[in-house]
């Protein structure tokens, strides 16, 4: 109970240091810097789809609402970030304090419950898309995953879900297969999955739907992802602009094969494009894992890219390596949690 209660004290010290560390970044006079808050899903609390979702990419509309009110009080200038990259390159004059806001995958709730807060405060943003997951009904596999672990438990055993089972190590649902795994529980088993590639999780998860018809009937009404209308809509309102998140979100350090790679990264600007949702400028690393080769093609045919190493960008900064805060529940509901993560080193 005491030991709760102080470490509960210096938890509320470090986020008040952090957050005096934020606001003397945001008051100090000096180089024009650059802050680039990301978000995947914004989703309300009474929300059923939290209950399938990592804990780490969800925020609240509300946050989004109070992370906007916050800095613009603070005096900071909202900008887009194509806009602010080419003032950077033609050497113009930036804003002191510039934030672009930034949302990764292109979940619909961008539509529904983000979209509508970047109008009230007039406020541009990036979606990146992964192109060839507009329209359609797919599901990333963390949150295939999700649902197997905690709506399908009962399934484990099935043969079609073996190469699953080194990855489920020591949770309690090994010897109790009646109760669903928790959200943490289920976060880390998507983390350990992590050293298998993209293609092979998802192959393995559409041969265990084939399998178990029941993994798929929770999903039939579901549609995550945006479709080309709401992309439509978000882009002629002047507010939105599109950035390219490969085709399939294939994390680039797992795709050996060159012409894979090429395919990834500028063919996802091509379908963009011919979707008609130009100009596609900046490119957004899956998982932020960069590789050379891959880094070359973005280089070539992109005038940026976002990676998922956080901090703050100060100019002059390298557009191909811009540094982002993302934002979740966890650190970014409360004004003071949301300053202690942009103070914190
Ligand atoms: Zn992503």
């Amino acid at each position: 109970m005491i030991v709760q209660m102080v470490k509960q004290i210096l938890k509320q010290a470090r986020n008040s240091l952090f957050a005096a560390v934020a606001l003397l970044k945001i008051k100090a006079k000096g180089s024009p810097s650059l802050l680039v808050l990301t978000y995947h899903r914004i989703l309300p609390y009474q929300s059923p789809l939290r209950q399938t979702e990592q804990p780490g990419m969800i925020a609240t509309p509300e946050a989004l609402d109070m992370h906007i009110s916050l800095l613009k009080r603070l005096g900071a200038e909202f900008v887009s970030l194509d806009t602010w990259l080419n003032t950077q390159r033609q050497d113009k004059t930036l804003p002191r304090l510039a934030v672009a806001v930034t949302f990764d995958d292109g979940w619909q709730d961008n539509y529904e419950h983000a979209f509508p807060v970047l109008k009230k405060h007039n406020v541009p943003a990036t979606i990146f898309l992964v192109s060839r997951r507009i329209n359609t009904a797919w599901q990333f596999w963390p949150e295939q995953v999700l649902d197997l672990l905690i709506n399908h438990t009962r399934h484990l055993d099935h043969e079609a879900l073996q190469w699953l089972r080194p990855y489920l190590a020591n949770h309690p649902q090994n010897t109790n297969q009646s109760s669903g795994y928790t959200i943490l529980q289920a976060d880390s088993v998507i983390n350990r999955l992590k050293t298998l590639d993209d293609h092979t999780i998802e192959t393995n998860l559409e041969q265990a739907r084939d399998a178990i018809p029941e993994l798929s009937q929770a999903n039939l009404n579901a549609r995550p992802l945006l479709n080309k209308q709401e992309l439509e809509t978000m882009l002629s309102s002047g507010l939105v602009t599109f950035g390219a998140h490969t085709r399939h979100h294939y994390r680039l350090n797992h795709l050996a094969n060159p012409a894979d790679l090429e395919t990834e990264i500028v063919g996802s600007r091509t379908d963009l494009e011919e979707l008609g949702l130009k100009p596609v400028n900046i490119f957004c690393y899956p998982n932020g894992d960069i590789t050379g080769k891959g880094e070359q093609l973005v280089q070539g045919h992109f005038t940026g890219a976002c990676t998922t190493r956080s901090g703050w960008n100060k100019t002059p900064s390298d557009p191909f390596g811009l540094r982002r805060f993302n934002f979740h529940d966890g650190n970014g509901n409360t004004p003071l949690s949301f300053l202690a993560t942009l103070g914190r080193p």
